[in-house]
Parts: C-alpha cells; structure tokens; sequence
C-alpha cells in the first residue's frame, strides 16, 4: 500500500510526497501554517508559508521568521505537489490548506467556523477525498445563537453600565475574539480601549491592511471618567490583575463558546458570560464534513472520540488523529500562567478545566493517547489535555 498523501508522525502533520509539514508543532524545515493561533503556529520552522493576512501577526508571535505569504485560491507547488489556501471563517488570515497529488485531495481545517463574522473571509467547504478536521465543539449540546444577538446583549449590558457609571470591561482572546467583539460594538455609546496586547495585536492587523474599529491602548494616564463610559477588551490573562482592577467599579464579561456550559459564569467571577465562539458548532461541523464530499475524516482537536463514532455511525470512515492542538480557547492561558484572582482576592480556577469537567465527564470515557507520532513527554501533555478536556483528546 503507498504512503498517505498526508500522515500524522511526531512533529505534525506530514506530506512525504512534498516533504513539508502542515501546523507542525516541533521544529522543522518547512511549515505551512493554517492560522497565527499559537498551538498551530509554532516558533523554530526553517521556513513558512501562511496568508497573507496573517503575515505581522505572524512577525509579531514569532519574530523574525522566514515567512512567504500567499493569497486564498494562490496554488503553489512543491516537490510536484499542489497547495492552496482556503478560507476558514474562524479569525482574519485563517485558511484551510488544500493538498493535491496526482489527482489526490486531502483538507486540512486549521480551526474554522461556519457563520460569517464580518471580518474574517468567510469559510468555503473545499471539496476533498481526505478531510482533517477540528471538533473543538463537537457535541450536540453547542448550538451557537446568531451572533447579533450576542452583539445585542452586549451592547444593551454596555448602555446599561454606563447609565450606572461603571467601566464596561469585556474579556476574550486577543486574537480573534478581540477583534470580533471590537466590529460588533455600537460606538455610538462610547470609547473603545484595549489593553496592550490586544493593542498590539490590532495594530498587526492594521499594518496588514485589515480596517478595524478606531481604539484606544488603556493606560495609568487614561482619563478615568471618559473610560467610565467606555468599554475596556482585555485578554483572559488580565483577569483579577492589578491592571484590571484600577478600573474598578466596573462590570466584567466574558466572551467564549465555553460560556454555553453550565457553571460557566460563576466558576469565571464574570458579571456577564457571551456565548461567542469563533469555532464551528456541532450543526456547522456536521454540515462542512459533508460539504467536502469527502469520505475520510481526521479529527485532530475537541470531542474527537465520540465525534468520530458518531461520523462512523452516519458512514464516514472516520478517525482519532493525535495532535497536540490545545484549541485557541485554552492557549493564550498556557501562554500566561498567571494566578487568576478576582477583585475579592478569591483564586479562579483557570478557564476551561472547570467547564470542561463539569459537563463532559460523564459523556466521555478517558482514552489514552495511541502511540502514534507521540514521545514520552508530548503523551504526558495529551493525556493532561485529555483529563481537562474531560478525556476526550
Ligand atoms: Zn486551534
Ligand atoms: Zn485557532
């Protein structure tokens, strides 16, 4: 039997035919990375090739890499081997990356949503042969609400802050969510600042052309009553810090898809919990599977045991791929281990262990990681993964 167009070993995912590696998370020569999330953009690749809309983002993660950009629908070869972008709706620059080989197709997701955000092009279904997917969400229990909605609440909680004279501080991941929350504001109702990391992380953005809603980097000279009516997007990480407090009174929200889970607003010390997510649903992944036209499926991050059972079931040949994607929802906290503690000096329970505990344990079996493509110690850090994710790696 020949090798597969596209295989799993211990440093990503593998293209023998074209020899480079797609969201590879050891070093290697030459990586073709689907999005600027962390955990699928590694730092230490010899080269790189991403969209262009990810290109300062990029130079801003990781410093001065050897990156070539290219746009969506752009084919370019390698070794005989054809690559194209494709988009992936879940952040600006995000691409599925499309491999082509004597008449062989495979898809890789990178992560992705379904519903159009405004600002990242919108996801195609690419059809394929092979599809490696994420399932981040991939229980029937996520069903996204439309997200005007969201955006409706958020801005009648942001009104209702003003009226009572406290600071509007809204929390979710700088890359993505910040922007995301940042276009479905109603500035009619006051100043947007961000704190610096998300500053820095819109400024890449601009740099790279992308046309973002005006705002402002939140400092100790910040005028402190102009910011009473304004709305403050900070990351996770500033949760219950010093910096986060100086702007007390405030309301605090927070914006992730993991807010969809019991428990989850309360274990978060937030005022306000958003369901926003910038990955598909279980509708969204179902639906795009089957827009591929494909008959293999991957399943690389999320609920990907009982996801791929359920793909078996409705006749996919469908299988567990062990990676070590930790989901952008989880990763700007590895990044940034501080103590969260709230305003009352109360520690909270760093985000996503709790929620995932809670509500999955008792749906999913822990699995052990395979030994497929894993060492010793990258099968320590999958099956902690797997014990937050409620065993589902
Ligand atoms: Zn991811
Ligand atoms: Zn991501």
């Amino acid at each position: 039997m020949s090798r597969p167009l596209l295989e799993f070993n211990e440093k990503g995912i593998f293209c023998s035919a074209g020899n480079f590696y797609i969201d590879p998370w050891r070093p290697v020569k030459y990586a073709v990375i689907t999005h600027a999330h962390s955990d699928h953009a590694k730092w230490g690749h010899q080269k790189y090739l991403a969209h262009k809309l990810s290109h300062e983002v990029l130079k801003y993660r990781l410093g001065n890499i050897d990156l070539e950009i290219i746009d969506y629908n752009e084919p370019i070869h390698i070794n005989g081997v054809t690559i194209s972008l494709h988009p992936a709706g879940h952040i600006i620059g995000s691409a599925q990356i499309r491999v082509e080989y004597k008449g062989e197709v495979w898809v890789v997701s990178g992560d992705y949503k379904v519903e159009d955000d405004g600002i990242s092009t919108p996801f195609e279904p690419v059809k394929c042969h092979s599809f490696i997917s994420e399932c981040t969400f991939g229980m029937p229990v996520y069903k996204w609400r439309p997200q005007q909605e969201i955006f409706d609440g958020i801005n009648n909680w942001w009104r209702l802050n003003v009226e009572e004279g406290k600071t509007t501080v809204i929390v979710g991941y700088s890359l993505g969510k910040a922007q995301r929350i940042l276009q479905g504001l109603d500035l009619s109702i006051g100043n947007v600042y961000t704190h610096g990391v998300i500053e820095n992380t819109n400024e890449a953005l601009r740099r790279d052309g992308v046309k973002l809603n005006p705002t402002q980097r939140a400092t100790f000279e910040s005028n402190k009553d102009e910011m009473r009516k304004g709305l403050i997007i900070c990351p996770p990480s500033s949760v219950g810090t010093p910096w986060m407090r100086k702007f007390y009174p405030y309301s605090f929200g927070y914006c992730s898809g993991w807010m969809a889970l019991r428990g989850a607003k309360r274990r978060r010390a937030a005022d306000r919990g958003f369901v926003l997510s910038d990955h598909a649903d279980w509708g969204g992944l179902v639906q795009s599977i089957k827009a591929t036209g494909c008959e293999t499926v991957y399943l690389t991050h999320g609920y990907t045991a009982s996801f791929s059972r359920y793909l078996c079931d409705i006749g996919y040949d469908a299988h567990e791929a062990h990676t070590l994607y930790g989901g952008d929802e989880i990763s700007e906290l590895d990044e940034n281990p501080v103590k969260l503690v709230n305003e009352y000096g109360e520690i909270i329970e760093p985000v996503d262990d709790a929620e995932k505990n809670s509500a999955d344990k008792e749906i999913i079996i822990l699995e052990k990681p395979s030994k497929i493509g894993l060492t010793d110690s990258e099968k320590a850090i999958a099956l902690k993964k797997a014990k937050r994710m409620g065993g589902a790696l």
